[in-house]
């Protein structure tokens, strides 16, 4: 691994909405090849990558409507594995492209993928492995968002890495306020009390708690992953007081 890199093993937090066209839902083939080599080309530098991969564009357990007859923990279930669904498709397409790579699931799936066990992850990353894991924390009524950074705490990551479709962390909804202000740096406090939806605030808390950075930012941009992952300075950094204050010294 190149010495001067800035981050040694990240965890990119992707949503099951970049694995399909803006607006449709399933798994769009040329959307996960287009992701599989912005991946790979960020890969190639040497940095430690795991990716936790959503399920959102197939279902989200906390917005399926079965009237009261499907209870909202089966839901969640249902959540996890479409992101196993998801993974399959990443690991394939990432393979198509050269990459390494490992499945990982928090719900165990013989014959689909491996159990996540920690110890066995880094090992992979350690030998250069893409590891994606899936199945979010292997428990409902949380997200993938926690997952990561659940995940990005035990295997040591230097930082969370969280790819959006908007440029990173806004005052407002920019998509419906084109005046809304994009920061390139707030604390964890300031995304809490200004209540901004940069993650699900359990996973921000875990973060602040334990102090692990998260950087916010876009995926569509060709060659954004790449950056993220080098450590440049684009979308917005979510981190301590005193992070911040190392990051911009
Ligand atoms: N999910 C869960 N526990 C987890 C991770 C995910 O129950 O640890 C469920 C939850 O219902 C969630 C769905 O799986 O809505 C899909 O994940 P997510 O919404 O995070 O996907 P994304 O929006 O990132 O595509």
């Amino acid at each position: 691994m190149a010495s001067n890199l800035r981050y040694k093993r990240v965890v990119i937090k992707i949503s099951g909405e970049s694995l399909t066209h803006a607006g449709e839902r399933g798994i769009g083939a040329d959307e996960v090849l287009a992701l599989a080599r912005e991946i790979q080309q960020a890969a190639r530098h040497g940095v430690e990558i795991a990716i936790v991969i959503g399920g959102g564009n197939i279902l989200r357990g906390g917005q399926f409507d079965a009237g009261g007859r499907i209870q909202e923990a089966t839901a969640h279930y249902m959540g996890m594995l479409a992101t196993v669904m998801n993974g399959l498709a990443l690991q394939d397409a990432l393979e198509s492209v050269g990459c390494d790579t490992r499945l990982m699931t928090a719900i165990r799936m013989d014959g689909v993928a491996e159990p996540f066990i920690r110890r066995r992850a880094r090992r992979h990353l350690q030998k250069g492995r893409i590891v994606i894991l899936a199945a979010g924390t292997g428990s409902p009524f949380v997200t993938t968002d926690t997952a990561a950074t659940l995940r990005a705490l035990e295997l040591e990551a230097d930082i969370v890495l969280k790819a959006t479709q908007v440029d990173g962390v806004y005052s407002e909804d920019p998509k419906k306020n084109p005046h809304a202000v994009l920061y390139s740096q707030l604390t964890f406090s300031n995304v809490l009390e200004r209540n901004l939806g940069v993650m699900d605030p359990t996973a921000i808390a875990q973060c602040m708690e334990h102090d692990m950075p998260i950087m916010v930012f876009n995926y569509h941009k060709p060659g954004n992953i790449e950056r993220a992952v080098l450590g440049e300075k684009i979308g917005t950094l979510v981190a301590s007081q005193r992070h911040l204050q190392a990051a911009s010294s």
